[in-house]
Order: C-alpha cells, then sequence, then structure tokens
C-alpha cells in the first residue's frame, strides 16, 4: 500500500488563515498572527505528556502517560480547537507566556 505524505505539517493544512512564506525566519515572535503562532508547534507531542515536578527540587520529568485527546498515531490533539472543554488545564502557550 503507498501512503502519500504531504510535506507541510498538519498545523499548516489546518490553519485557515494564511501564513507568510517562512515566517519562522522572518518575523519575530510577539509580531507573528495566532494563525503563525499555532503552526510553529512541530507535533512532537511532548507537550501533551504528563509530567511529574519533585517536591523537593522543583525539578520535571515527563512520564510515559499521554494526554487522552493525544492521537498517539499523528502526535497531534485530537479535538484542538475544543480542548479546553475536555482538558481545562492544558496549557495554551502564547509568545507573552
Ligand atoms: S488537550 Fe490536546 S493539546 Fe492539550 S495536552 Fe491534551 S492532547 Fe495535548
Amino acid at each position: 500500500m503507498l501512503t502519500r505524505m504531504s510535506k507541510q505539517p498538519p498545523a499548516f493544512q489546518a490553519s485557515p488563515a494564511p501564513l507568510r512564506p517562512r515566517f519562522w525566519e522572518t518575523v519575530p515572535l510577539r509580531r507573528m498572527t495566532p494563525a503563525e503562532w499555532e503552526a510553529l508547534c512541530d507535533g512532537c507531542g511532548k507537550c501533551c505528556l504528563n509530567k511529574i515536578e519533585y517536591e523537593d527540587t522543583g525539578e520535571v520529568d515527563f512520564t510515559r502517560v499521554a494526554c487522552r485527546l493525544l492521537d498517539g498515531e499523528t502526535c497531534r490533539c485530537t479535538h484542538y480547537p475544543i480542548r479546553h472543554q475536555f482538558v481545562p488545564d492544558c496549557v495554551s502557550l502564547t509568545p507573552k507566556s
């Protein structure tokens, strides 16, 4: 079976707003549009792994347990636009934060 892969990551395809060509090389983070900011995600899935913080040191480690909305095949959130309805504490990263 032949599987055709897009050269662009899913975040690029799902974004409804146009992205400036090679914006990641020319536009400072604080000047990116929300769509460009979201498109920076490379889909590694690390953000969606549960983590533990050691009380005594404050050190944070990844666990092997993923959020229930993470698709383990694609490393993408299955309900990203409405994820906070299901996972209220999912962190929304912004240039400011
Ligand atoms: S809700 Fe979606 S984006 Fe947030 S941690 Fe879970 S899988 Fe990741």
